[in-house]
């Protein structure tokens, strides 16, 4: 029986892990679940599955999650509340698997403390990796914590790289697949409205990871994600636009030979996959039918509508803390554009701004991580708050 601390457990990622749990009640136990202000669909979910800690990120809440609990006659239930509780609960000896499922860099807190511990963590949060990459797998190594991929490029790529030796690895070049967003044929992107942004064709995520989706950001993200979890630099990254979301990326080897992932555009799969690794367990998704699968197209994804793929290359070439700082102003940039503040290509604008006049000198610590992380936040905000005067 493995003992499971789910972060982000309200989300879209947190319903499928929890999705995944339910149907092995004699493998996995949930020991833990988080939410960050969404006391009711968290109380609704303690009800469910009966944690032993709930916890609300945002500790103004802590009272009001107490209450409903109460209310719900689970006053069994420990309550937690704010950064630290997070840290401390991904550490805790009886969590033996922690799912890294927040969005955005908030999920740095506990991804690092599961890293710290040693534990098995499954992370979905992608943020986290781009912005602390070098020091996570540092600390990785040093604790013998396993991580495996959520993110279905990387799960896919971890799985056509197993049993790959030292030498294949250091000759191959890793393909991910992108969906291409709902604006792949859009010519003119500057009317994009967050409705619009918001309806993949292909998946059902959360908000902020959808509009990445559609500027292609989510592929740059996960362009820094591959280079710091398999150590690939970003020449041997290729990505490659394929609508149907069948193949969930590629890995080449040195003789041309190329091995795929592929399954139905479902999340339970890589999270079932990595709950179990080395087993295999059924996620549940449906499975593929290829007498109805039709055609499956490839195209090279369009740089000139999507500029922020290659900001996220260029990020990683200059190194340094440019990835904190390009996700940073990302993260701004979607949350204003859904607040309607600023337009869709304004986000990419914001970026390029960042970027180019926000440089500071890269992170050693964990703590320079956040510092650059929160400064870079505001530059950003300034930023806009200076286009809307
Ligand atoms: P979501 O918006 O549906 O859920 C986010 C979760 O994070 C919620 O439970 C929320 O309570 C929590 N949260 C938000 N801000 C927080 C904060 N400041 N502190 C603590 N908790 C906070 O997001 P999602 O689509 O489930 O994505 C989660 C992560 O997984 C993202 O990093 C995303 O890029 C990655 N991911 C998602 C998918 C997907 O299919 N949804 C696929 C691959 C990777
Ligand atoms: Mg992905």
């Amino acid at each position: 029986m493995k003992s499971i601390a789910l972060f982000g457990a309200t989300g879209s990622i947190g319903s499928s892990t929890l999705d995944v749990i339910s149907h092995y009640p004699e493998r996995y136990e949930v020991f833990a679940l988080t939410a960050n202000s969404r006391i009711d669909e968290l109380v609704q979910l303690c009800k469910r599955f009966k944690p032993k800690i709930a916890l609300v990120a945002d500790s103004s809440r802590q009272q009001e999650l107490r209450a409903s609990l109460t209310e719900q006659g689970l006053s069994g239930i420990e309550v937690w509340a704010g950064q630290r509780a997070m840290a401390e609960l991904a550490q805790l000896p009886e969590v033996d698997i922690d799912v890294l499922a927040i969005v955005g860099a908030a999920g740095l807190v506990p991804t690092f403390a599961a890293a710290q511990a040693g534990k098995r963590l499954l992370l979905a949060n992608k943020e986290s990796i781009v912005c602390g990459g070098s020091l996570l797998m540092k600390t990785i190594k040093e604790t013998g914590a396993e991580l495996l991929p959520v993110d279905s490029e990387h799960n896919a790529i971890f799985q056509c790289l197993a049993g790959a030796d030292e030498k294949a690895r250091a000759d191959a070049r890793l393909i991910l697949t992108a969906s291409g967003g709902p604006f792949r044929l859009r010519k003119d992107l500057s009317a994009v409205t967050p409705e619009e942004a918001c309806a993949h064709p292909t998946w059902h995520m959360g908000q902020k990871i959808s509009v990445d989706s559609a500027t292609l950001m989510n592929k740059g993200l996960e362009v820094i994600e591959a280079s710091w979890l398999f150590g690939f630099d970003p020449d041997r990254i290729d990505v490659v636009v394929h609508p149907q979301s069948l193949i969930h990326s590629m890995v080449q080897y040195a003789d041309g030979c190329i091995l795929a992932q592929m399954g139905a555009p479902d999340m339970r799969t890589p999270i079932a996959y990595s709950l179990a690794w080395p087993d295999r367990l059924d996620g549940h998704a449906q499975r593929v039918d290829f007498s109805q699968v039709g055609s499956v197209t490839f195209e090279a994804p369009d740089l000139d509508r999507f500029p922020q793929l290659a900001y996220a290359y260029e990020a990683l070439k200059r190194g340094g803390a440019t990835s904190i700082v390009l996700n940073a102003a990302n993260e701004i940039g979607v949350q204003a554009f859904l607040t309607r503040q600023i337009g869709f290509t304004d986000i990419a604008r914001l970026c390029r701004r960042l970027m180019d006049t926000f440089i500071p000198e890269a992170p050693a610590t964990l703590e320079d991580i956040f510092a650059i992380d929160a400064m870079a936040r505001v530059k950003a905000q300034e930023e806009i708050a200076q286009w809307l005067r």
